[in-house]
């Protein structure tokens, strides 16, 4: 399945010019080699940089329609390699095959929802203060714009930072996460089967510290759209802000499920599951803290630990319920966090092994896990652990579940389960972060409407997906015509 993949710059798949390359192997089995990747340097870097600056007028004079209909044929493309690209998400980042899918698919939704939205990127007309005269907004694309995104889901994130900024006349240098590149070359390679014009969308493979520390500090760049780890975000959003760069980062979360006493049990049990377990637990809105009410704690705890023993982990090629973690080093830190929660006083229920054996090919799988007994200071209630952990917290009454819930640094996505309309409205209201959820998982977006965190989740100040995400490629230039 092995083969070697250049970078994509100025419209032309080529080699680094340092000659050297990475592999991609499966965290399944590990024997696999998936993919090679070019180790591409800064001066490979700013090679694309250039190609984008280069073609960003005549890009950015292409009529939206006309644009719109490049990406509209590049999600086309896209569909007609599904399964394909669902095969290579899997081996080379471990979701199951169905977690995969509907990733692949998203990104196809996402493309053929910006190609409508190139038709129509806003704008207002005004009444003007005197006769004859026009007062309006024109939306005007940003110009050259860098996106650095993560490996947890490594083709919806590219495309909902891609197409947003392609329908609205920017051009673009990309770089993915090294740990799984391969997916999201098939948009670059669909935008070039499309007609997309040399050097408007550039993708470019190696090191974070070196490929993304330019993409996020040279002069040329107008703006970086980033998501991963709230450290290296925090370093993005610095080196940015030295020139005034408009900037987002979307970064980590330890996003709680409140169980209340009205909730549907089930609907608890379902929802928190998914949430922590879904994934492999690698998802920045994955729910880590259930937060019980005491009155239907020990019910919760007995049929999630019973749900978390059932799940069938393995090669998510294979119809498990829950794949590998990524890689050697993510699994570890799960395993460390698992230390961390049984020396701080928590009671582990069930998991917390590595699974090994011939069933398990060396790849990085490890059990689903529960800890009850847990108090909203110990580190494994606080701290990001992007593996398939829960913490589970008793708390009194409904005060004290939003306490605990806003209790953490972060405020990505956070949920209740409650058949209270009070309480629903009040959660709404008083929880911090950026995606409220009521008898819903954490997990899951709908593409159409804004998404983002509070706190040190996100530099919170522009939303990605739904018009939102065209907003942050965007500046808005007023007119007064007389
Ligand atoms: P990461 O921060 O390690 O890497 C993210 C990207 O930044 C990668 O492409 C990486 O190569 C690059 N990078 C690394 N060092 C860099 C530097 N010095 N300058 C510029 N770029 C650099 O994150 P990860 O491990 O790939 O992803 C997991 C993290 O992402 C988790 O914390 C998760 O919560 C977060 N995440 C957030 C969201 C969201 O929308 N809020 C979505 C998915 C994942």
């Amino acid at each position: 399945m092995s083969t070697e993949h250049g970078i994509y710059s100025d419209g032309n798949w080529i080699e680094s010019e340092s000659g050297e390359t990475f592999e991609v192997r499966n965290p399944a089995d590990t024997d696999e080699v998936v993919g090679t990747y070019q180790s591409a340097t800064s001066a490979d870097a700013e090679t694309a940089i250039e190609a984008a600056v280069a073609a960003q007028d005549e890009w950015a004079s292409t009529p939206g329609p006309a644009r719109g209909a490049i990406l509209k044929e590049t999600a086309d493309i896209l569909e007609s390699r599904k399964e394909e690209l669902t095969e290579l998400l899997t081996a080379e980042e471990g979701k199951t095959h169905a977690e995969a899918g509907g990733e692949v698919q998203r990104a196809i939704d996402i493309f053929g929802y910006y190609a409508e939205k190139a038709r129509d990127l806003g704008g207002t007309a005004k009444a003007a203060s005197a006769e004859n005269k026009q007062l309006y907004t024109k939306p005007e694309p940003l110009g050259t714009v860098s996106l650095i995104t993560p490996w947890n889901y490594p083709i919806a994130i590219p495309a909902w930072k891609l197409a947003p900024a392609l329908a609205t006349g920017n051009t673009v240098v990309f770089k993915p996460a090294s740990v799984a590149p391969g997916v999201s070359r098939a948009l670059f390679e669909a935008l070039d089967e499309a007609g997309l014009p040399n050097g408007v969308a550039n993708y470019v493979t190696g090191s974070g510290s070196e490929i993304g520390s330019v993409f996020a500090d040279h002069e040329d760049i107008d703006a970086v759209s980033f998501t991963g780890s709230t450290a290296v975000g925090t370093s993005v959003a610095q080196q940015a802000a030295d020139d005034l760069k408009r900037v987002q980062c979307e970064m980590g979360g330890k996003n709680p499920t409140v169980v209340m006493p009205s909730g549907d049990l089930e609907m608890a049990v379902d929802s928190v599951a998914t949430g922590a377990f879904g994934v492999t637990g690698q998802a920045c809105t994955a729910c880590s803290r259930a937060i019980v009410h005491e009155d239907v704690y020990d019910d919760f705890l007995d049929a999630i630990v019973d749900h978390a023993e059932t799940l069938e982990v393995g090669d998510g090629s294979s119809g498990v319920d829950m794949g590998p973690h990524v890689t050697e080093s993510e699994l570890e830190e799960t395993l460390e966090y698992v230390d961390v929660g049984i020396d701080d006083g928590a009671t582990l229920e069930t998991g917390g092994e590595r699974l090994t054996g011939d069933d398990y090919d060396d790849g990085y799988f490890v059990e689903p896990t529960v800890f009850s007994d847990v108090t909203p200071e110990m580190r494994i209630a606080q701290e990001e652990v992007f593996g398939p952990v829960l913490a589970v917290i008793s708390v009194s009454d409904f005060e004290e579940a939003v306490e605990v819930a806003n209790g953490v640094d972060y405020g990505l996505s956070a949920s209740i389960i409650t058949q209270d309309l009070s309480e629903a409205n009040h959660f709404v209201d008083d929880v911090e972060a950026g995606v409220a959820k009521v008898n819903e998982k954490t997990t899951g977006l709908e593409l159409h409407v804004p998404f983002g965190g509070y706190k040190q989740s996100s530099t919170n100040t522009y939303r990605e997906q739904g018009d939102a995400g065209l907003d942050f490629f965007t500046s808005t230039k007023t007119v007064y015509l007389n």
